[in-house]
């Protein structure tokens, strides 16, 4: 069976990438391609857009319209758009793969909400490559222990609007958990100015913007004699991309619920 995608954020930098993804994934096929309605691209070719030729999908100005034409959605996109679109998903029983990063809690709980009634597969990076480093960043936690101080320092290109990255987010998690602790407890986001030596339990982040990086991550480790650096450097979105086109094709034959890439990978 043939997996019917639409790729919502069309036009964006993981939008086009995603376009060609799905038209490299086996049992997949991208029927519907949606963007903002004021976009001066609605009504072009998705294929063309993405500079893979003419693919004969048709870029909607809204879901509504291209509703009943895909099985699942992808959207990379922005928190508001994103909601909304899991409302309609769940609404019309379409399952959604969501890489849109920078949601709040009450973001959260609106997702959640509707992956009661439909499947939803949501993870801050879906590279195969960054899903084996959150379970290796969470193995080096249980060994190391709580003599290590922990400090992880993320770069992405100028453009990105959220701080720190999800993915960061995410290895603060992983550590978190392999420490026994709650990332929310021990979290320090910034520093400025007299802020006193460092506690013992808290983990640190770092935020460098600038240029066209597409993602690099660096997990420290930090004892008195030693450090041990566990590093992420992603040097294409299409990484991204296929990891989202496979966890689509996976998500169409699960029931209703909220799952991860951990989940798609079988890493849980
Ligand atoms: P971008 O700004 O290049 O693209 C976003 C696109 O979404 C734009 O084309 C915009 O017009 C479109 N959009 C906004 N609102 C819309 C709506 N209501 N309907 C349809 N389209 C709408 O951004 P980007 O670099 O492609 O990143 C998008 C998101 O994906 C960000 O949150 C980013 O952090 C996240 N991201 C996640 C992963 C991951 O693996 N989870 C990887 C890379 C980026």
């Amino acid at each position: 069976m043939i997996v019917r995608i639409a790729v919502t954020g069309a036009a964006g930098r993981m939008g086009k990438t995603l376009i060609e993804a799905v038209g490299l994934a086996e049992g997949a096929a991208l029927s519907a391609a949606i963007e903002r309605p004021e976009s001066s691209l609605v009504g072009s070719d998705a294929g063309e857009l993405a500079g893979v030729g003419k693919l004969g999908v048709i870029i909607a100005g809204d879901i509504n319209a291209v509703i009943n034409d895909f099985d699942v959605l992808i959207d990379f996109t922005a928190p508001a758009a994103t909601v909304a679109n899991a409302k309609a998903c769940a609404a019309a029983g379409k399952k959604m793969i969501i890489g849109t990063t920078g949601c709040s809690e009450d973001d959260l709980a609106q997702i959640h909400g509707a992956a009661v009634t439909t499947g939803i597969c949501m993870a801050s990076n879906f590279s195969t490559g960054v899903n084996a480093t959150f379970k290796l960043l969470n193995m080096a936690a249980q060994i190391l222990g709580h003599d290590y101080d922990v400090e992880i320092v993320e770069t992405h290109h100028r453009h990105k609007v959220d701080a720190p990255s999800g993915t960061a987010l995410s290895m603060g998690e992983a550590v978190a958990a392999g420490l026994g602790q709650k990332l929310s407890d021990v979290a320090v986001y910034a520093r400025e100015g007299q802020v006193g030596p460092r506690t013992k339990d808290e983990i640190g982040f770092a935020t460098v913007r600038g240029g066209d990086v597409v993602g690099d991550h660096t997990v420290m480790f930090l004892a008195d004699g030693e450090r041990v650096e566990i590093t992420h450097k992603a040097s294409s979105r299409m990484s991204f991309a296929r990891g989202a086109a496979r966890a689509a094709v996976w998500l169409a034959a699960q029931p209703a619920g909220m799952y991860d890439m951990q989940d798609v990978l079988g890493l849980k």
